[in-house]
């Protein structure tokens, strides 16, 4: 038996119930999947876990990350004020990021609730604090972009460097974390890590091993793309090449992840094709490489899936493997009986082959240009 790891789960109902849009892809509503998941299967009463109840962000704790002009552009939209010109901050009616009323308070909410987890682990009270509705990672310092208004994890990281932690970020989302990556760019406190789908072949089209930092933080940004279709064994080889050395080269007082869980086979957006086996080897063993971690949810369309990924992460930060079965009044929700992937998609091997071969390139090309940075 593995003894149980403190580890607090963020939510409120106010976090789980905006709507973006009627056919928008992201759906708030999956955080309440998760957290009813989790809830069924009677986690939250296990030793070392922690319901926490969030508060929303500050314009101050905004500000290390976004311009002061665009929160106040954010504050007027969501009152549908008709004088600001919501394309000048990349807002669309139709398009990805609409405006919508109750936005900023959503957008405020989920980035507090980041806050919240970035303050429970720096007190030492708590090993592990997880806010699914956050990992919000596209938004820019001047406009919202792939469906993010605030930019919670890199608000977050700003909460904790601010604090003199070093501190260390990996996205596993299908897409490049590039405002994340944006953020820190030219400094060496924060490690920035993302595994991600081309940026040839999906949204936002950056994400390449050479974007890898500026002035100070020149190999402090490291980026590993991976062709679409590329399954669970590939994937794991190539984050288990690169992902442990780096973090435990860099050593990290904190370890900030963003869990989007559109790599999943599942996906309707993404390419890649993760099956829960590969999440079960990566999560505990980045759970194993910090003392101290936030972890945030990001991307997900799958909203089943994405429920049953995450529920089977709290678990694995607690140190419990769920049961297999949903509890059966749960089943037809989920639209499966099983908390894990059935057998994983099968592929061609000359897929698997082209894929492994790009995996191999990226890998190597990281280790020439990024591990100097870190003496390896
Ligand atoms: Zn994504």
């Amino acid at each position: 038996m593995t003894t149980p790891v403190a580890a607090a789960f963020i939510y409120s109902p106010e976090l789980a119930g905006h709507v973006l849009r009627e056919d928008h892809p992201l759906r708030p509503h999956r955080l309440r999947l998760a957290y009813d998941l989790l809830a069924a299967y009677g986690v939250f009463e296990q030793p070392g876990a922690l319901l926490a109840v969030p508060r929303p962000a500050t314009t101050e704790e905004l500000l290390p990350v976004h311009s002061a002009e665009y929160i106040e552009a954010v504050r007027l939209l969501n009152r549908g004020d008709e004088h600001v010109n919501a394309a000048r901050y990349n807002f669309n009616a139709l398009g990805d990021n609409p405006p919508y009323p109750g936005m900023f308070e959503a957008a405020l909410l989920s980035t507090g609730a980041s806050l919240l987890a970035a303050d429970l682990v720096m007190s030492g009270d708590v090993r592990i604090a997880f806010n699914a509705s956050g990992g919000l990672h596209h938004a820019m310092r001047d406009r919202a972009s792939g469906f993010c208004v605030f930019n919670d994890p890199a608000v977050a990281i700003a909460h904790l460097v601010a604090r003199g932690q070093r501190v260390a970020y990996v996205d596993v989302d299908a897409h490049h974390g590039d405002g994340v990556q944006a953020a820190f760019y030219g400094s060496d406190q924060v490690l920035t890590i993302s595994i991600h789908e081309s940026g040839r072949y999906l949204f936002p089209g950056s994400g390449e091993v050479r974007e890898s930092g500026e002035s100070a933080g020149r190999g402090h940004s490291v980026n590993l793309p991976l062709l679409p279709y590329t399954d669970d064994d590939t994937y794991m080889w190539a984050f288990e090449a690169t992902v442990p050395p780096l973090l435990e080269a860099f050593a990290p007082q904190v370890l900030v992840l963003q869990l989007g869980v559109d790599a999943h086979y599942l996906d309707p957006l993404a390419h890649l094709q993760l099956t829960t086996r590969a999440y079960s080897v990566i999560l505990p063993r980045l759970l194993g490489l910090a003392s101290k971690v936030v972890a945030l949810g990001g991307g997900g369309y799958d909203i089943a899936a994405v429920a049953r990924v995450w529920a089977l992460e709290y678990g694995w930060m607690l140190g419990i493997d769920l049961p297999d079965e949903i509890p059966e009044a749960y089943q037809d929700t989920y639209g499966v009986k099983a908390l894990r992937d059935p057998q994983p998609p099968q592929f061609d091997p000359s897929v698997i082959d082209r894929n492994l071969t790009y995996a191999e390139a990226q890998v190597t090309a990281i280790k020439a240009t990024v591990f100097p940075f870190h003496g390896l």
